[in-house]
């Protein structure tokens, strides 16, 4: 018998993860390790979701206020969560540039000129696996009143992909993008590619 680390409740014998601290007899229960594995992934991406990222926080801080969290999980956690708010601070940082950025499906910007063109470039965000499957099901039940769940899906990768793209630019110096286009490609029967190019450009205000 033990306690997860986290929330404190009494583990049997089959319930309960190890191994997700890099300590030992540190054990998970289910449901914290989902949420360990939600803030794990959280550290690995670069566009962090804010709903789920603040989801995630709150998780652990309630635990930890209630004081049912080892010092030991306490202190793992807070390495973990350090690259976290790194990645967090980053994407704020992004968004703050993405307001000043500019882009047009057309090839100029009204009261602008372009003064330089950088690289034709893209930015892809990949849909997986079940994405198909799933519309088949939503659509052969509902005749299309879920459909919205899956344009929410796509609309939320355009976005991605977008940013993606923007993040690339402004990495080469451009401040805008034009000849905007998306793409979407199926690449087997369970991944979908949705990916969006343009031409980096830089352009100031006509005098
Ligand atoms: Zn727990």
């Amino acid at each position: 018998m033990a306690n997860c680390c986290i929330c404190g409740k009494k583990l049997g014998m089959l319930s309960g993860v190890s191994l997700s601290f890099q300590y030992d007899g540190a054990i998970i229960c289910n449901e914290c390790n989902e949420y360990h594995l939600r803030l794990k992934k959280l550290a690995r991406t670069k566009q962090i979701d804010a709903d789920e990222l603040h989801e995630v926080r709150e998780y652990f801080q309630t635990w930890s206020a209630s004081g049912k969290t080892t010092q030991q999980a306490q202190e793992c956690l807070e390495e973990e969560w350090k690259e976290v708010n790194e990645n967090e601070q980053k994407y704020l940082e992004f968004q703050e540039r993405k307001d000043f950025f500019m882009t047009t499906t057309g090839y100029q910007f009204e009261g602008y000129q372009i003064i330089e063109y950088l690289n034709v470039m893209s930015g892809e965000v990949v849909l997986g696996t079940g994405f198909f499957s799933e519309i088949n099901a939503q659509i052969s039940d509902f005749l299309g009143t879920n459909s919205e769940l899956f344009e929410g899906k796509i609309a939320k990768a355009k976005e991605a992909a977008m940013d993606n793209l923007i993040n690339k630019a402004l990495h080469a110096g451009a401040n805008a993008l034009i000849g905007i286009d998306f793409d979407l490609m199926t690449l087997t029967q369970n991944i979908i590619v949705v990916s969006v190019n343009g031409t980096a450009v830089r352009i100031k205000e006509k005098a």
